[in-house]
């Protein structure tokens, strides 16, 4: 099946990953989703932040007020005029004391009664996200493959679970990816051996070769039996010479790397070999010989490889 052509929107990112949280208080339901309004009554939906912020203003009113109402009985039962006047200022200044104490420390308090809300509206906030869930999944069987992917990517941001990583491996994986694309790698690898993941990532690495970080390749090489049965030993090679990328990278994996070595294209060797030959105080190992070797042998002849192969025969006069 030909894969969809879409537009993928770009990712709304913030500081902690509950911010994205809102709730419609009408439905009282909440949503991770980008959706200002709420799908089901149509009510503006009010952000996690808000929530908190409102809960508080209205706890700091209500505790003002009852102390304001001690204050008043003091005022109306005082004996005297002057116990009155001492009510009155007593209740003042201890209401203007709570104001500004509480203010003073409004940013733990915030973030206390953020932490209460979201223990206590636990089950409320799974129900909402089992809601968002299920519209992207309506929306895969309309194929309207970009909004569920948007919907499963802010689900994901929330609930890292490999269900969610895979259901959405599986929308991407029916999208004509292009460089252009917000996409994303290491976010989505699962904790075990998954062949659309494996499906997804190596479509990525044809087209965004540097979303391949150093957890995917230890992906690639932990599970590379059963990668070889579905996709074939090209796929490893193309991992290995993902792997050239950065000098830690190579240091890293160079036993994975020595692998393949042979099978890499010119490019790739002729990468490998730039970087060796600009960090000489590097300790390359068994790499730098059998690289060295292959230059030797394959592309003794190649311009573009004169200058590596004249310092190895010099090497190898010198010994
Ligand atoms: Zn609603």
């Amino acid at each position: 099946m030909a894969k969809q052509a879409v537009q993928l929107s770009k990712k709304k990112r913030t500081k902690y990953r509950f911010q994205k949280l809102k709730m419609c208080k009408k439905c009282n339901r909440y949503s991770i989703l980008k959706d200002e309004m709420c799908p089901t009554c149509g009510t503006n939906l009010v952000g996690i932040e808000s929530l908190v912020k409102s809960i508080l203003k209205k706890r700091l009113i209500t505790e003002a007020i009852r102390i304001l109402i001690v204050a008043c009985l003091g005022i109306v039962f005082a004996p005297t005029i002057k116990t009155m006047y001492y009510s009155l200022f007593a209740g003042l200044i201890f209401c203007f004391c709570y104001i500004a104490l509480t203010t003073m420390f409004m940013k733990s308090e915030y973030f206390h009664q953020l932490k209460k809300l979201l223990r206590t509206d636990f089950r409320k906030i799974q129900a909402g996200i089992q809601f968002d869930s299920d519209l992207a999944k309506a929306d895969v069987k309309e194929q309207r493959l970009a909004m569920a992917d948007e919907k499963l990517r802010e689900i994901g941001d929330l609930i890292s679970t490999d269900r969610v990583k895979i259901r959405r491996v599986m929308v991407l994986n029916e999208i004509a990816l292009r460089s252009d694309m917000e996409l994303e790698l290491e976010g989505l690898i699962p904790s075990s051996y998954d062949r659309d993941f494996v499906k997804y990532a190596l479509e990525v690495l044809k087209i965004k070769r540097t979303l391949i970080s150093k957890k995917c390749i230890a992906y690639f090489i932990h599970y590379r039996d059963a990668i070889v049965i579905d996709f074939g030993m090209d796929s490893l090679i193309s991992v290995a010479g993902s792997a050239l990328r950065m000098k830690l990278y190579i240091l890293e994996f160079s036993t994975f790397i020595e692998e393949f070595l042979d099978h890499f294209p010119k490019e790739r060797v002729l990468r490998l070999c730039n970087i060796i030959h600009a960090n000489p105080e590097v300790e390359w190992g068994s790499l730098k010989d059998k690289t060295m070797r292959l230059v030797a042998k394959k592309y003794y002849y190649d311009p573009a490889f004169k200058r590596f192969t004249i310092e190895t025969e010099r090497s190898v006069s010198h010994v």
